[in-house]
């Protein structure tokens, strides 16, 4: 379909949801967007929605039955309300560490910007049709990509790691090819910013410094305003943004979280996990997981990933240097040099707190890289090992069974029980409360790739009742009742031969 015969074919309602409308991103200038209406899907019907991401936009709490508001019809792609100015961006970016040219929001459409009490959000349709940054793409998303992407923002929220939002996946009956024919669906999301790196990127290599600059200035304005009266304003931005993404690496290291595809259009100026395409969660601990199967070579294997975050920082400090100028080349290496000990920093911090640490002792690394050694050695569940290891007792006659139990190798059990009972005794740590903070922080249940395909499963048979279910479970993955579902047990045998792909 023509893209203008889409703009006409979209109506805008008489009245929306009682928002003021922002819309700032319009401001950055023609060089930046495109504006265009979402193209129409037929016959849209409701897939899930998420209350608490409705609640942070304040909809009123009838939204999805209020017929004058005609939710369904706007955020299937097929209305507007009044106040949206839909835009797709344009962005580059680098891919599987290749620069990979002009990208943009190729199925992705912002629809505006309100204001909430929690600050400006925006709204972003994806699968909302083709753009003029489409390329090969037909500008559209499947039910089953859209249902994983929905399910695993709301469930990296609950899990207290920054990420763009869902409110709701709309589903068509619209025919969608894929490795096999797939349905359309459309992912609503929601996010203070949308903006990536490979904005950044973008107008740096079309040596555009005076867009280049006035996109650094709208970052800092809006999102980093303590930047604003540096003396290098460029350089105290990538500062800040390196150390939002050392924390969101350690966050995602720390539940054994696996992006799959970090490219550099898929890294978030804001540190949210962004653009959720085939990640994973660890089952087994393994270092060398790769959970995108188009991902051959493992660039993005799990233990890759702090890693990663770092060659993306480069590519953002690249797109930044027509602003910082040559002779501030030393600024940059440095704030790249910290975000490695910030990283190691976070990281160990997240592992003490992991194995119930209240205090920083010397002999902390050991244990600790002798446990993850061992997990990986054996192939011992990551969220199970941590969620069990809240039951541990430093009783002198306790054999911690349940915990330790999970590993094989007798000696390891002995040697490292004793020497985790005795540096808790050192702290004089209480069991009952060790186990009560251990489980603010080791989630009992997580997004793994069998619960997503169950779900998935029955909505492609007309259920969707099991994503609403699992997304409840997941908004509250600390909640001590999960712990004797099957949501929180191993994952059966079959789930090792899902495989995910990037195609969406
Ligand atoms: P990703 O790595 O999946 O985030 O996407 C890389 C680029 O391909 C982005 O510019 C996307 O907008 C674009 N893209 C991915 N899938 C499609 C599609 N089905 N139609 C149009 N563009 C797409
Ligand atoms: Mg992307």
């Amino acid at each position: 379909m023509n893209i203008d015969d889409a703009t006409t074919a979209v109506s805008t309602l008489a009245a929306g949801p009682d928002w003021r409308w922002r819309n700032r991103f319009h401001a950055l200038g023609a060089e930046f967007y495109t504006e265009l209406s979402p193209q129409p899907l037929p016959t849209p019907h409701w897939v899930a929605h998420s209350e608490s991401c409705a609640e942070l936009l304040g909809l009123p709490s009838d939204w999805q039955a209020n017929q004058s508001l005609n939710a369904l019809a706007v955020f299937s792609g097929n209305a507007l309300w009044p106040g949206m100015r839909p835009l797709a961006s344009v962005y580059s970016g680098h891919q599987f560490g290749v620069w990979a040219g002009q990208l943009g929001d190729g199925r992705a459409l912002s629809l505006g910007e309100i204001d909430t009490p929690s600050g400006p959000q925006e709204l972003q349709l994806k699968g909302a049709g083709l753009t003029p940054y489409s390329r090969m793409g037909d500008g559209r998303a499947v039910l089953r990509s859209s249902i994983r992407e929905f399910l695993c923002s709301e469930a990296m929220h609950g899990l207290g790691i920054p990420t763009t939002r869902a409110l709701c996946v709309t589903g068509s009956p619209l025919p969608v090819l894929r490795e096999t024919l797939e349905t359309a669906a459309v992912v609503t999301r929601v996010a203070p910013s949308f903006i990536r790196f490979g904005h950044f990127e973008h107008f740096a290599q079309r040596r555009d410094t005076a867009a280049l600059q006035r996109l650094t200035d709208f970052v800092i304005e809006h999102h980093y305003p303590e930047c604003r009266d540096s003396p290098h304003p460029a350089v105290a931005l990538l500062n800040a943004v390196a150390l939002r993404t050392a924390e969101l690496m350690a966050q995602w290291q720390a539940v054994g979280f696996c992006h799959g595809v970090m490219n550099t259009d898929n890294m978030s100026i804001l540190g949210l996990t962004i653009d959720y395409g085939p990640f994973g969660f660890l089952d087994g601990h393994d270092p060398d997981h790769i959970c995108n199967h188009t991902d051959r070579q493992g660039r993005y294997a799990y233990a890759s990933q702090p890693n990663i975050g770092f060659w993306n920082l480069h590519a953002l400090a690249q797109g930044l240097m027509p602003l910082i100028g040559r002779d501030h080349t030393d600024a940059v290496l440095e704030v790249l040099e910290a975000y490695k000990q910030h990283y190691a920093n976070a990281m160990r911090r997240r592992l003490r707190s992991k194995c119930g640490f209240a205090t920083a002792q010397k002999e902390d690394a050991g244990l600790i890289d002798s446990l993850m050694a061992q997990m990986a050695h054996e192939r011992t569940d990551h969220t199970i090992l941590f969620r069990r290891l809240s039951t541990f007792s430093t009783a002198p006659d306790a054999e911690n069974l349940h915990v330790m139990g999970l590993f094989d190798d007798l000696a390891f059990r002995a040697r490292w029980s004793a020497a985790y009972a005795e540096r808790l005794r050192s702290e004089r740590s209480n069991d009952l409360q060790r186990a009560a903070a251990m489980n603010r922080v080791n989630p009992g249940v997580v997004l793994r790739n069998h619960l997503a395909e169950s779900a998935i499963r029955q909505a492609q048979a007309g259920d969707f009742s099991e994503v609403q279910r699992l997304l409840k479970v997941l908004q509250k993955p600390f909640d001590e009742r999960h712990d004797t579902s099957a949501d929180a047990d191993f994952p059966p045998d079959w789930a090792q031969h899902i495989e995910v792909s990037c195609s969406s």
